[in-house]
């Protein structure tokens, strides 16, 4: 399918046909399983803060509607495209699969640099969209969630606007809404909490003790700053971050209370004096004991796979890691990898959470959301680390193919329409 062509599409596709072949799922199943249901893709014209008119691109993928309401996050960011977000749904699938979650895929975009735009231009803009999304969303069609460049204020304003159109308030449309709306205690903090609980079961596989560990993160917006104070709180030392300005390490360990001030202030981890200037490709470089990328795809080639550093590679982001990389990585016994289809998942599970929580207008505390999340957790990591080692199969092929195997399944037992 030519219209998704993009690095990061033809990295999930090859990613599923080596699962598949692994699966020996014959060729004509394959196109079912792989290519998305539905694509949208909408001009969105927006009043500028000069009076002018600025037209935006936005996007939605639909991977598969098989399991029930498709589930994923709305991301802003200047270079997102269609391919790019065909690619995320995809592994939203296979992820909400692997957590057992009665979803398909689904993602969001827009072509946009928010960090550029007034509060008003962002309002305008999420408002824009989501009305012309309201044909194809809705609390068992389509939910929404925060993604790179969104948040709860973006979550908020997509909740009003779809709940006027419809004339009454509809909390499940999105996840990852301010608890003040209907939002779940612990969905802000869930992915990296995840991510950092993840850690400590694959740090205990290989006999790591994190409380004399050292850890670097790629990222440090919400995703990576969670998963870095997390860390820090099981005793872990916190020595390299970044964020796209650039990053900062200190091989002491960095005081994230003070980084986080400067971050408040300045918007940047760039800068901060108490350790040096890094870059984002040296930072991926430097020896830990735990390495967390959490930002962009992509970041791991097979230019500098062979030469990280780490024990433990946490992916945090969504596809930091290419297939040529990790052909790199395979050989390399000496790291243990937590793929993002498992190691980010404590994201999605929470939205399921509040999601939940939100039809039945019931609501958990935050320690019974956090039990309810590790305990789902628990269950993935345990049956992808058996299957890697009774499969001989990387972890990464592992959690792959029991996302898939879960998906065809549903679609074979379903059957073909009409
Ligand atoms: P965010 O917008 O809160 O933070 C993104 C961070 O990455 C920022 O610090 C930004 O400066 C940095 N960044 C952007 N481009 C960069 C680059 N080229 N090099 C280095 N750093 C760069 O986004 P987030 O919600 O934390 O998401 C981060 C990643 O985690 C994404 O891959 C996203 O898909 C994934 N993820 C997020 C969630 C969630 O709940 N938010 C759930 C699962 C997966």
């Amino acid at each position: 399918m030519e219209v998704y062509d993009h690095p990061t599409f033809q990295m999930a596709c090859r990613q599923f046909d080596q699962a598949a072949n692994h699966l020996q799922i014959p060729e004509f199943e394959r196109p079912r399983l792989k290519f998305p249901k539905r694509a949208v893709i909408v001009s969105l014209p927006v009043t500028q803060e000069d009076g002018s008119t600025k037209v935006y691109s936005g996007f939605r993928v639909q991977h598969h509607l098989t399991l029930g309401a498709t589930k994923g996050g709305l991301r802003y960011h200047p270079e997102v495209t269609l391919g790019e977000v065909a690619a995320l749904a995809m592994w939203m699938s296979w992820k909400c699969a692997l957590a057992g979650l009665p979803y398909g895929g689904a993602k969001g975009g827009i072509a946009c640099d928010p960090h550029r735009m007034s509060r008003n231009e962002l309002e305008r803009l999420t408002r824009r969209f989501t009305e012309e999304m309201i044909p194809f969303i809705g609390p068992q069609v389509d939910i929404m969630a925060p993604d790179m460049g969104t948040d709860e204020q973006v979550m908020a304003w997509i909740m009003d606007t779809y709940s006027m159109q419809v004339g009454h308030t509809v909390p499940s449309i999105v996840t990852g809404k301010p608890v003040s709306l209907g939002g779940s205690l612990g969905r802000r903090e869930a992915t990296g909490r995840g991510v950092a609980y993840l850690v400590g079961r694959a740090a205990d596989t290989i006999g790591l003790d994190l409380k004399s560990a050292t850890a670097v993160i790629q990222g440090f917006g919400n995703v990576g700053s969670i998963t870095a104070q997390t860390l820090e709180s099981h005793g872990a030392k916190i020595i390299a971050v970044s964020d796209v300005s650039g990053g900062v390490i200190n091989r002491r360990g960095l005081d994230l209370q003070k980084l986080n001030r400067h971050v408040a202030e300045k918007r940047t981890v760039k800068g901060f004096t108490e350790g040096d200037a890094i870059s984002n490709e040296d930072l991926l470089l430097t020896p830990c004991d735990v390495l967390a990328p959490a930002a962009l795809e992509r970041q791991i080639t097979e230019k500098n796979a062979a030469r990280l550093q780490c024990r433990i590679l946490a992916e945090a982001a969504n596809g930091p890691t290419t297939p040529e990389a990790d052909a790199i990585l395979a050989e390399r016994k000496d790291l243990f990898i937590l793929p993002d289809v498992l190691c980010n998942a404590g994201g999605v599970i929470v939205s399921y959470f509040e999601w939940v929580q939100d039809l039945q207008s019931f609501f958990w505390s935050e320690n019974e959301v956090m039990q309810k999340l590790f305990h789902i957790l628990d269950g993935a990591f345990d049956r992808v680390l058996k299957n890697s080692r009774e499969r001989k199969i990387s972890m990464r092929m592992a959690a792959l193919c029991a996302g898939i195997q879960r998906v065809r399944e549903a679609k074979t037992i379903r059957g073909l329409f009409p």
